[in-house]
């Protein structure tokens, strides 16, 4: 259902129907090319992880979207907080220990933000959606990293379901948003307040995608959404609701052959205020596409993490999401990604998320990427 006619949007799922994604080649799982990309003319750059969590408590598919926690007092107590889609969210230390988790139902995208004034109190927020309530389920970050719920069922959708999320906070603006995207596409904007010293919100935008998109994340400097159409391409749309830029499809996964769909997990990589990555799960292929931040978004290459010999590579990522703070283990910022196909000793177990040094992806590309641990995003 469209709420607004606003956008004209072109319809790509009847020409992509017809389309056969050519000549993927798979990447393979070879430690003997780590680090070049592979040698028949497509762009794989390899790496592995550094670590990973334990396996999430149920099993099938049930890990999806990761987000961090900075710790600002002691970086070393920073957390990964990721979401059990069966279960709740689990909480893991950055040696990848759980440590804590949360029976909050059927959780699917996670996204956090700090700073934001409720009760008087800046607190750091951690919203997800919850596809047991349809609603948006809000948590606070201690500062011994403990997790207090501030809004359970309260904050009710109005999407059919509840499904992709992301946070946004314009820089220099004292205004949280909260983004969701349902399966069938419709896209749903929130703003997020203290409302008497707890979390109210309001929909203050709401439209449809042509098809199911889960992946999302907000520049919070350029002030623009991305928003993977998992079958389609890469969206980008203004942050501000009164916009009335209509959404740029700025990656069509037809024009990239290192691209399979569903296009997942989406993040970005904050180089500068300005430069910078983004990052998006490429399913059908196990790999990660890289695009610059600055617009046109030029395609620099993917990467697959491979197996190494205590931990095992990373297939069918659903959420991702990267950092660029100096965190121990991680001078230079961590990836993270859900792995669909976990194994431990050879055999499949239940799924986790995988810790990549953020150095070695960017030393795996040729040309480099970018490094900074000095931005303080
Ligand atoms: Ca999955
Ligand atoms: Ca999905
Ligand atoms: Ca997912
Ligand atoms: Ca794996
Ligand atoms: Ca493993």
């Amino acid at each position: 259902m469209r709420t607004s006619s606003r956008y004209p949007f072109i319809i790509l799922s009847a020409i992509l129907g017809s389309l056969t994604f050519h000549s993927c080649q798979s990447p393979q799982v070879n430690s003997d090319i780590a680090n070049k990309p592979d040698e028949v003319g497509d762009t794989f750059f390899h790496v592995t992880a550094k670590n990973q969590t334990d396996a999430v408590a149920i099993n099938d598919d049930a890990a999806d979207d990761p987000c961090i926690w900075v710790n600002s007092e002691d970086s070393a107590q920073s957390l990964i907080i990721g979401t059990n889609k069966k279960f709740g969210l689990e909480v893991y230390n950055l040696t990848g220990i759980r440590v804590a988790s949360y029976p909050l139902g059927r959780v699917n995208n996670v996204d956090i933000r700090y700073n934001f004034l409720l009760n008087q109190e800046k607190v750091a927020l951690v919203v997800a959606t919850n596809r047991t309530h349809n609603s948006l389920t809000a948590l606070k970050v201690n500062s011994n990293g403990t997790l207090d719920l501030l809004s359970d069922s309260t904050l009710k959708s109005n999407v059919g379901e509840v499904y992709g999320f992301a946070l946004g906070q314009p820089v220099n603006e004292e205004v949280l948003y909260a983004f969701i995207v349902s399966k069938t596409g419709q896209f749903e904007q929130w703003e997020l307040y203290d409302e008497n010293g707890v979390l109210g919100g309001k929909i203050v935008r709401s439209f449809s995608f042509d098809g199911i998109c889960e992946g999302i994340v907000a520049d919070d400097y350029t002030g623009m959404v991305y928003v993977n159409q998992e079958d389609t391409g890469i969206w980008k749309i203004a942050m501000d609701p009164t916009s009335n830029i209509s959404p740029e499809l700025i990656v069509k996964i037809e024009d990239v052959p290192n691209i399979v769909a569903d296009l997942e997990g989406i993040s970005i990589y904050y180089a500068s205020e300005t430069k910078g990555y983004l990052i998006a799960s490429s399913q059908g292929n196990n790999s990660f596409a890289v695009f610059n931040r600055e617009a046109p978004h030029a395609y620099l290459g993917s990467f697959v993490i491979d197996d190494k010999e205590q931990i095992d590579g990373v297939q069918e990522t659903d959420g991702l999401d990267v950092l660029n703070h100096n965190l121990p283990g991680y001078p230079h910022g961590i990836f993270i990604a859900q792995d669909g196909y976990n194994m431990e000793k050879g055999q499949v177990v239940n799924q986790n998320f995988k810790m990549v040094d953020w150095a070695d992806i960017a030393n795996a590309f040729n040309p480099k990427l970018q490094v900074s641990s000095t931005f303080n995003k």
